[in-house]
């Protein structure tokens, strides 16, 4: 394990701040090296001369605050810095205080570890695990570990902050985490992924906890995960702590609910937003983008109600069909064949009507809505111009990358966006915890009826401001969450307090 260090109420050898971008990203794509270019130029066509130049990159390294000179350059747009960004301009624009965005401009933590496993052959393997809490003005910290060959600390503290927003703006005293274990589980057997579950939990047991920061499950992570996590986490601490974590199945004390949770409250969203547009369902044709726990529940239930979900897909590929899909049915194929990609029309299995699609078609399908609900920044300056969707449901964390926001409201594509769209699943996450901490469960009515309470109420907080105020949803959607976290740090005490005659 790191040793690391931060300010803070923690023991000061066990955590650090970490050198986010020193440790990784040094790489550029083309689109980056692209974006660079369009960048300087746009800053010294009217006057292009080196000394300019140098004083462009010397600015690029501030911004970056890239620490060894040693290392290759790192690029502003990694996934943090995107998200970072997204909240930078709100001082400005919405009147937050800078000191609030400041704050929230860093983590509180971040723990990184080397998580030894033993193989199957006997080896030992050693994966490397994150775990952020971002904020803990409002709460405990919450949020998911994701297993993932593609997850880095960036990514895992972009969407710690991306939960810190979404628990102020659905009215959570939560704060927000995330983790993540660099893997592909699926190269794994089952017995591997549990010993990597209890190696995640052994590496950071005294950076969670029931009172500080409470992991669920995110991508490729599963209630059965959550169970052996709890059980190695009780094991250390020798007490029994179900509200450590969330997610769990049942009978180890999760919640009902919990497991459709993420994709009903997408569902609710979409069925608020279709009432104001006047949306008639069997009219509305959908593009699903990953048909994972959070895509196939709202899938599920948009169908129900009688949209026309024309085209799935999953990491494997897609499908279309004009006449839309009966969700259940492919569902239950899937299950059955562990992968879209089986239920092709070329591939034996196939009695599905429909034909393949690529992922990347998918994105550019003429349709009512579009839900990605897979990974982060699907939809970027590669393939911003090719979406002709009418609208885009965020269930997947950040899937529009933050530079193409101003590209979707020019083309007049709105965007319901994923701090709104997926917090059924933190919603859900808490009435776990708070079922745990009262040692009583609640009924499935019950969870339903209070989740949406919840959730319905924030979309009515974004709408009024974006119809008052003339925000996008996105924009509505922050400063709600941003006045929320002000108001908790004002009342400790902000510059205004302290100096008021600044
Ligand atoms: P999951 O692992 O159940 O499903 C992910 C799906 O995405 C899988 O079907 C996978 O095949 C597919 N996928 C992966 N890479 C893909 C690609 N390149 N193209 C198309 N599909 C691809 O995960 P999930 O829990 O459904 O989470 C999906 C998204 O929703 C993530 O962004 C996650 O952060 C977000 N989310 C989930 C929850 C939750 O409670 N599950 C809560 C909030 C947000």
């Amino acid at each position: 394990m790191m040793a690391v260090r931060t300010p803070g109420r923690h023991h000061p050898s066990l955590f650090m701040r970490p050198h986010w971008c020193a440790v990784r990203h040094v790489g550029i794509d083309k689109c980056q090296r692209a974006n660079m270019f369009k960048w300087i130029f746009n800053k010294t066509r009217s006057a292009w001369f080196p000394s300019k130049l140098v004083a462009i990159f010397a600015g690029v390294d501030r911004r970056i605050h890239c620490q060894k000179e040693t290392l290759e350059r790192c690029m502003p747009q990694n996934v943090f810095q995107d998200a970072v960004s997204r909240i930078d301009r709100f001082s400005r624009d919405a009147g937050i205080d800078e000191e609030v965005i400041d704050r929230l401009r860093r983590p509180h933590a971040l723990l990184s570890a080397s998580l030894p496993v033993r193989m199957d052959d006997g080896s030992t393997k050693y994966f490397q695990g994150y775990r952020c809490r971002y904020s803990d003005v409002l709460g405990p910290t919450k949020g998911g570990i994701r297993y993932h060959p593609g997850v880095t600390a960036d990514e895992v503290q972009a969407l710690a902050l991306w939960m810190t927003i979404k628990c102020a703006l659905v009215g959570l005293h939560y704060g927000g985490a995330k983790g993540g274990v660099v893997v592909d589980p699926k190269s794994l057997s089952r017995l591997e992924v549990e010993r990597l579950s209890r190696a995640y939990v052994r590496a950071m047991a005294d950076f969670i906890g029931p009172d500080t920061d409470i992991p669920a499950p995110d991508v490729y992570t599963n209630a059965r995960i959550m169970g052996w996590m709890a059980d190695e986490y009780q094991t250390i601490k020798r007490v029994s702590a179900p509200s450590m974590i969330t997610g769990k199945p049942i009978q180890l004390g999760g919640s009902l609910g919990r497991e459709e949770a993420t994709g009903r409250g997408a569902y609710l969203v979409i069925r608020e937003y279709a009432k104001r547009e006047e949306w008639v369902p069997h009219n509305t044709r959908v593009a699903l983008q990953g048909f994972g726990n959070a895509g196939y529940h709202v899938s599920r239930l948009l169908a129900r109600d009688g949209y026309k979900i024309v085209a799935i897909s999953d990491s494997k590929g897609g499908i279309y069909d004009d006449a839309g899909f009966d969700v259940e049915d492919i569902f239950a194929k899937k299950q059955a064949t562990l992968g879209l990609g089986d239920i092709y029309c070329d591939c034996s299995v196939c009695d599905v009507a429909g034909r393949p699609i690529t992922n990347d078609e998918l994105l550019a399908l003429d349709v009512d809505l579009l839900i990605p609900a897979a990974l982060q920044r699907v939809i970027n300056p590669r393939n911003v111009d090719q979406v002709r969707a009418r609208s885009i449901a965020e269930v997947a964390n950040g899937p529009v990358e933050g530079g193409v926001d101003d590209q979707l409201r020019r083309h007049k594509i709105t965007v319901l966006p994923d701090v709104l769209v997926n917090a059924g699943g933190v919603i859900v996450s808490y009435f776990e915890w708070v079922q745990n901490r009262q040692g009583y469960s609640w009924t499935l009515d019950e969870v339903r009826e209070r989740l949406k309470q919840l959730i319905v109420t924030a979309f009515n907080d974004v709408w009024t401001l974006h119809s008052g105020e003339g925000l996008t949803l996105r924009d509505a959607a922050y400063v709600t969450a941003l006045r929320r976290i002000a108001e908790a740090i004002e009342a400790q005490g902000s510059r205004a307090y302290f100096n008021p005659s600044k």
